[in-house]
């Protein structure tokens, strides 16, 4: 964490001057405030206005959360955004729950992946971690890690057989079936993300592998309050302190984007 986000605009800006950027954002605790029932939630009408006019100046603009796609897009109520529900299960792109149908029927073909994986990996310093949706294989404790790598490629290549998604990070391999680097699928130059919880931590992770792979910049923004999660201060680049602090920011957003809309919109 380096600091305040209105204090450092201007890594924003030049981000924007890059590229097509995504913004990704998190719901609860980030666009509405945090209530005592969940079901209480809501999105204020000028948060939803700055959001619909984001949609029209960025290539993407999503709601990333652990609530349904449908529930996000009912709290939101913004049709031009895409919501990525259930940790990366659902999605609803254009209206339409395009990956939800499909995504659901993976999960017994991702546990029974893990299984085969792990009867045909030599087990020496490989560590499986089972994260329910998604699987992650390390191996930075391998005997020999290069080898080591190539034989988990090789076995989810000859298993899978491109049903699943690969996420190289560092001396680990990620599979998932629903893919969290949704920025994959649209023409983009880099994110912006905000959250305010440890499940933000996977899209900032997520981000930070493809932007090691190169070809890829983002900015992983933290919203943080006291009884925030360490993990969150230390591993977002900036912060913001308030759901009333974002809207700021994606006034400030909606402002620069539309004046550099032409170069975004042809790019
Ligand atoms: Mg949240």
């Amino acid at each position: 964490m380096r600091g305040h986000l209105f204090d450092n605009l201007g890594e924003v800006a030049s981000l924007l001057r890059e590229g097509p950027i995504g913004l990704l954002l998190d719901l609860d605790g980030t666009i509405s405030e945090i209530v005592p029932q969940p079901d209480e939630a809501s999105v204020s009408p000028s948060i939803k206005a700055v959001l619909r006019e984001l949609s029209r100046s960025l290539p993407l603009v999503s709601i990333i959360t652990g609530r349904s796609a449908g529930q996000a897009r009912d709290i939101v109520g913004v049709e031009d955004l895409v919501y990525v529900g259930n940790h990366g299960l659902e999605w609803i792109i254009d209206g339409r729950e395009t990956l939800a149908e499909e995504a659901s029927p993976y999960l017994p073909s991702m546990r029974r992946l893990l299984v085969l994986l792990r009867e045909k990996l030599p087990l020496e310093g490989l560590f499986f971690e089972d994260k329910g949706g998604s699987f992650a294989i390390h191996y930075r404790h391998a005997p020999d890690p290069g080898v080591a790598r190539e034989s988990i490629l090789k076995a989810i290549e000859e298993l899978a057989q491109g049903e699943v998604r690969t996420l190289m990070g560092k001396a680990v391999v990620d599979v998932l079936c629903a893919d969290v680097s949704l920025v994959k699928e649209f023409p983009l130059f880099g994110a912006i993300l905000i959250g305010d919880d440890v499940t933000e931590l996977d899209s900032f992770r997520a981000a930070g592998k493809l932007s090691s792979e190169g070809g890829f910049a983002f900015k992983s923004i933290a919203v943080v309050s006291a009884d925030s999660p360490p993990e969150l201060k230390s591993e977002a680049e900036l912060t913001l302190l308030s759901v009333a602090e974002v809207e700021r920011f994606l006034v400030w957003l909606a402002d620069k984007t539309d004046l550099d809309s032409g170069f975004h919109r042809n790019d």
